[in-house]
């Protein structure tokens, strides 16, 4: 029986994760869940589930007579970072979204726990530290997010010095065929309107601006160890081939599938192993296509592999900036075709070169988002 802690439990990726569990419960139980609003969903979930140990980090506190079973309440700020020490579990699986999820994922790492990873800022801001220290363990990181669980499936095919390039697909989001001379006044309502994923407003706009790939193309870096110049990003409208590898003979090797989270969130879990999943059989031959990215249309991901290519805290300014940029874009505050010009400027204002800590990564994203909120201001001025 493998024991779980679930971060970010009431997210879209914690309740996925919730519904794969449930379908073996001689195989897998919970053991640890979290909560930063939805209080109601945590405590239906732990009441369901028996929870040992549950964590509350929102403002208000919960009681533990909500609960109809004995278990360990933790709640407030360091919820997560007391839960990861002092829950019993095998897999930490870390479905929340954003950089609170660092320090919890770091006690997972030192405890010597298998990171399920879903949490794309982990690896964005920090992923040259933290896969220093994951290396440095031999912890083993497994990747949730798909296109990131593709690759690493693909890399099974052969040995990693023989390994030329990773190739990452991207649906190429909800403005992959608009006239380019109509891209800079788009609205928001039309950026939300993903062709293929049903995902929260935030992402499916770093979908349109390809930010999202951007940051997918630094986490495959840090994860896999491999320049940000040998990861190519190709347009496959359909989400089916979720990523691939070139080998050096020539070889290409790729995962295809239904899109469905269930089954990266399930792979992690049950890796080496496979188990049957919800997820519905692909049939096969089915309609693939393949085309270059054009950078004019996507100029936030070409700044988000610039930011990669430097290292250091700059891809955790960028992380910063988008953070900014989207909810003023959703709100009207600013432009679709702003957005770039205001990742260039925080690219070039800050020199965020060499070795970093969490601290570090911390204190960055508070300046830059600062930074960010002055230049937003000052554009809707103009
Ligand atoms: P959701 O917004 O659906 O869920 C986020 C979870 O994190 C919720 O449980 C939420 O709690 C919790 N949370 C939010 N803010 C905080 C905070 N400040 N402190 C502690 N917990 C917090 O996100 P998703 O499930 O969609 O995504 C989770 C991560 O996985 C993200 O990094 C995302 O980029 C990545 N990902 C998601 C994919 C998807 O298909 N959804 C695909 C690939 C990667 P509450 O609900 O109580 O507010
Ligand atoms: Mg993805």
């Amino acid at each position: 029986m493998k024991k779980i802690a679930i971060i970010g439990a009431t997210g879209s990726i914690g309740r996925q994760a919730i519904d794969v569990i449930e379908r073996y419960p001689d195989a897998f139980c919970v053991t640890m869940i979290s909560a930063h609003s939805d209080k109601d969903g945590l405590i239906s979930l732990a009441n369901r589930l028996k929870v040992p140990t549950v964590c509350y980090t929102g403002e208000s506190s919960l009681d533990i007579t909500d609960f109809n079973y004995p278990c360990t309440l933790l709640c407030g700020e360091n919820a997560l970072v007391d839960g990861a020490e002092s829950a019993d579990y095998d897999i930490f699986l870390n479905a929340v979204v954003g950089l609170p999820a660092l320090r919890p994922t770091m006690v997972a790492i030192k405890k010597g726990a298998r990171i399920a990873l879903s949490n794309k800022e982990m690896l964005v801001s920090a992923g040259e530290y933290v896969m220093a220290v994951a290396r440095k363990l031999k912890s083993e990181i497994i990747p949730v997010d798909s296109e990131h669980s593709a690759i690493f499936q693909c890399l099974s095919a052969g040995k990693r010095e023989d390994v030329d390039k990773l190739i990452i697909t991207s649906s190429g989001g909800a403005f992959r065929d608009i006239p380019l001379a109509m891209l800079d006044d788009l609205s928001p309502e039309r950026a939300l309107n993903h062709p293929n994923w049903n995902m929260g407003k935030k992402i499916t706009i770093d979908c349109a601006t390809m930010v999202n790939k951007g940051f997918e193309v630094i986490e495959a870096s840090r994860l896999f160890d491999i320049d940000i110049q040998s990861i190519e990003t190709v347009i496959h409208r359909e989400s089916i081939v979720h990523s691939m590898v070139r080998f050096k003979d020539g070889a290409v090797v790729a995962q295809l599938s239904e899109p469905d989270m269930r089954l990266p969130i399930q792979y992690a879990f049950t890796y080496p192993e496979r188990l049957p999943s919800p997820v519905k059989p692909l049939t096969v031959p089915c309609d693939l296509s393949f085309r270059a990215v054009d950078f004019e249309r996507y100029p936030c991901f070409k700044i988000m592999l610039e930011a990669g290519a430097l290292g250091g805290l700059y891809p955790a300014a960028m992380l910063a900036a988008d953070s900014v940029l989207v909810p003023a874009y959703l709100s009207g505050q600013i432009k679709y075709s702003q957005m770039p010009i205001v990742m260039s400027e925080v690219l070039a204002s800050f020199s965020l070169k060499g070795m970093y800590d969490i601290d570090d990564v911390l204190r960055i994203n508070a300046e830059v988002e600062k930074y960010t909120h002055r230049v937003v201001k000052n554009l809707c001025r103009i």
